[in-house]
């Protein structure tokens, strides 16, 4: 559509891409979203976007946006209306409920909603009568969230991106912030440019970020506690740890010590590739140049010990006495631009909004909060008979997560009573391209009974199986053509302001939700406390205030929609007389308003940029922290929490998936050239991409292959193939 030449309007949203929480000033004339800035003076942006915020505009106007919903009959898709889908969708599930339960249906929500429409699709999920629901978080940092919450208490970032300027040193270890995270690596540069702060950076790969390193390691995957426990060993060799902190904050660490005893250098070399020198100068740079910030991603996350790396990068900041002050931190760089604020709200198998599990009081504590009674409630939900033959409220119990539902449909698909037996799956605003287990996935979903996928764009979801029938697609709107609160990596909400109205058919989530609820026929009990602007538009603020008056666990209570509001004016033009007025924060640089963030009676609490406040004695709330690894010792074994290997379980050095590669393979010093490269490649040995026409040396540290090397290696290209 053209623009007629009205006057411009500026908008301030947020960018959709990451977890960064960039703003985003959109020009809008006529209603036509014409052009986009960053948000210049945001101390998220430090005065730019990334190749990808810079293109949300076009990302959201996109040619493959799914205009109208449709619907697939005899395997061609057919245009339909809104009331159709709702009324064929809703027939449907409602028929499965009755035969087959309210389990039978899973809802996966989404890391793109809003916080208030992640609430409301949790709530709305509790309305079913399901936990069956769930979110991208369970494939990122779930290992991160149980990692760190058992070391700190909340599982979350515990510093901001602006904070990290008061680093002194800032290690990353599987993460690569500058092609992920783009604009979060200005703030590590800008800490190097003003404070001189080394930067070390491991991975496997050479990265984009290590190409700023001044020191880069390269270590075998799945090898981070062997690596984090060699720094350790040089720490606690050369007396370089904070005793003083360690003896008035840190329970546990004597166990740890007793533990990072056997990880001697050699050892650790052996089974990290890391030579010696190379760790014993990482840990005397992290003691020199204090207080540091610890950075990961993904890369640390998503192994089967992944609880135990993150629980290990938080024992490192332990010894080295970085938590709780400016400059140091662990500071988890999450995904998707809300994944922290969906987790936040719940939407997960296994808690409630604000981490409150799903415990009786917990369900108590919400039903007050929602002005349900707590028995029809209960009612919504199955029982189940448990093995010792007693029934068991599936209200109390955690649903299927994210990959699980495959065997809901694979194996219970005979029994249809099973309460376990997923029959329809909605994916909204997922796309399962990242996980595992495609290929049964795509056998499940043709086996389902009924699919449906809501989403600005027809995703994988909707692509990859073969169904000719039962299947629906259902435009949503984005973030851009709705409004609400998003919550960055760094714990602080920001409100979008609407950009645009919903463009073709689109719907806000909100408004599905809704549709969805009156269907079911409990769209007046859900929403009995939200205030609507009409018939099936629940208002946003109304909701805000809703999570405001139960999220007491993280604090989610002082973050009202008209301190979001003010908060986003003012920000980018630097009022900060007004902004403190109205309970922003006291000094330094602006970090939207961080959880905890508590709803005092005057509402001015400015949210804490920073956690763990180290000048606060124990004694008056600073907390203790844990250092305790998570593990049992039997006699020489560990029993991990993720099964780290360790003593006889490494051979060879190649720990993890990569030794069982080397058992598959019957290893036996005869394996091809291509299942040689393929297991240096996993253990780190060689990079990734062929780059030059260098030989492959013997183990070569550079990662050169032949121009011609898939033909070398039997004309299989392993990232196509
Ligand atoms: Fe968007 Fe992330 Fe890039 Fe910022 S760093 S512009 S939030 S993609």
């Amino acid at each position: 559509t053209a623009a007629t030449g009205g006057t411009i309007e500026v908008k301030k949203s947020v960018c959709t891409h990451c977890s960064v929480g960039c703003t985003v000033i959109a020009e809008v004339q006529d209603g036509v979203w014409i052009g986009q800035e960053p948000g210049w003076d945001s101390p998220f942006n430090l005065g730019s976007h990334c190749a990808k915020g810079a293109s949300v505009r076009e990302h959201a106007h996109g040619e493959r946006r799914l205009k109208y919903p449709m619907k697939k009959v005899g395997g061609e898709w057919q245009r339909i209306s809104w009331e159709q889908a709702i009324d064929e969708i809703g027939d449907q599930m409602l028929k499965i409920r009755e035969e087959s339960g309210p389990d039978s249906v899973y809802w996966l929500g989404s890391a793109k909603h809003s916080n208030e429409q992640a609430y409301l699709f949790r709530k709305f999920a509790a309305y079913w009568g399901t936990n069956n629901v769930d979110h991208q978080a369970r494939i990122c940092h779930s290992t991160t969230v149980a990692g760190v919450a058992n070391t700190w208490g909340y599982g979350a970032m515990t510093n901001s991106y602006n904070d990290i300027h008061n680093s002194r040193s800032i290690f990353i270890i599987g993460g690569n912030p500058a092609e992920a995270h783009p604009v979060s690596l200005q703030h590590v540069l800008k800490a190097k440019e003003q404070n001189n702060a080394p930067l070390i950076v491991c991975d496997p790969r050479f990265t984009r970020t290590a190409a700023h390193a001044d020191e880069y390691v390269r270590f075998r995957p799945g090898s981070d506690v062997a690596l984090v426990w060699g720094i350790l060993w040089h720490i606690f060799e050369n007396g370089w740890e904070d005793q003083e902190f360690l003896r008035t904050r840190v329970w546990g660490m004597d166990e740890i010590r007793t533990e990072v005893a056997r990880w001697t250098p050699d050892e650790v070399e052996r089974v990290t590739g890391v030579p010696e020198s190379q760790v014993a100068r990482v840990a005397r740079t992290l003691a020199n140049n204090r207080p540091g910030t610890l950075i990961w991603c993904m890369g640390g996350t998503q192994h089967t010990n992944g609880n135990n790396n993150t629980r290990a990068y938080c024992i490192l900041q332990l010894a080295l006495g970085n938590m709780g002050v400016a400059g140091g931190g662990t500071n988890i760089f999450r995904g998707h631009d809300n994944v922290q604020g969906a987790t936040d709200l719940g939407v997960l198998a296994d808690t409630l909004p604000g981490y409150y599990g799903l415990t009786a009081g917990a369900w108590a504590h919400w039903a007050r909060v929602w002005g349900e009674d707590l028995d029809w409630l209960k009612g919504r939900f199955a029982t189940m008979k448990g093995k010792d033959g007693k029934d068991k409220e599936m209200m109390g119990l955690s649903g299927i997560t994210v990959s699980r539902w495959i065997d809901g449909v694979l194996e219970a698909k005979e029994n249809i009573e099973q309460p376990d037996n997923t029959r329809a799956m909605v994916f909204w605003g997922h796309a399962p391209n990242s996980q595992t287990r495609l290929k049964e996935m795509k056998t499940a979903m043709e086996k389902l009974d009924l699919l449906v996928v809501v989403d600005p764009f027809p995703t994988v979801s909707a692509v990859m199986n073969d169904r000719t029938d039962g299947v629906y697609l259902l435009p949503a709107s984005t973030q851009f053509e709705t409004r609400g609160s998003v919550t960055a990596s760094n714990r602080s909400l920001q409100w979008r302001e609407q950009v645009v109205a919903p463009l073709f058919e689109s719907l806000p989530d909100h408004i599905i939700m809704t549709k969805f609820a009156k269907k079911f026929g409990f769209a007046d009990r859900m929403l009995r406390n939200i205030e609507m602007e009409d018939d099936e538009t629940p208002s946003i603020e109304s909701i805000t205030r809703e999570f405001n008056r139960g999220m007491w666990t993280i604090g989610y209570t002082g973050q009202s929609p008209e301190r979001l509001k003010l908060h986003m004016e003012n920000q980018h033009t630097f009022d900060k007389t007004t902004l403190r007025a109205n309970g922003g924060p006291a000094d330094g640089d602006f970090y939207g308003m961080p959880w905890p963030c508590w709803g005092t009676a005057d509402m001015n609490h400015p949210g804490s940029a920073n956690l763990y406040d180290q000048s606060l004695p124990v004694a008056e709330g600073g907390l203790p922290f844990r250092a305790r690894f998570g593990v049992e010792r039997d006699g020489d074994n560990l029993l991990a929490d993720g099964s780290y290997p360790v003593g006889s379980e490494i051979q060879d050095g190649y720990p993890e998936f990569t030794m069982q590669m080397l058992i598959d393979l019957g290893w036996d010093g005869d394996l091809t050239p291509y299942e040689r490269r393929m297991i240096e490649y996993v253990a780190g040995y060689i990079d990734a991409r062929p780059e030059t026409d260098t030989d492959l040396g013997e183990q070569s540290q550079t990662g050169p292959y032949p121009s011609d090397w898939a033909e070398q290696i039997g004309g299989v290209n392993w990232k196509t193939d």
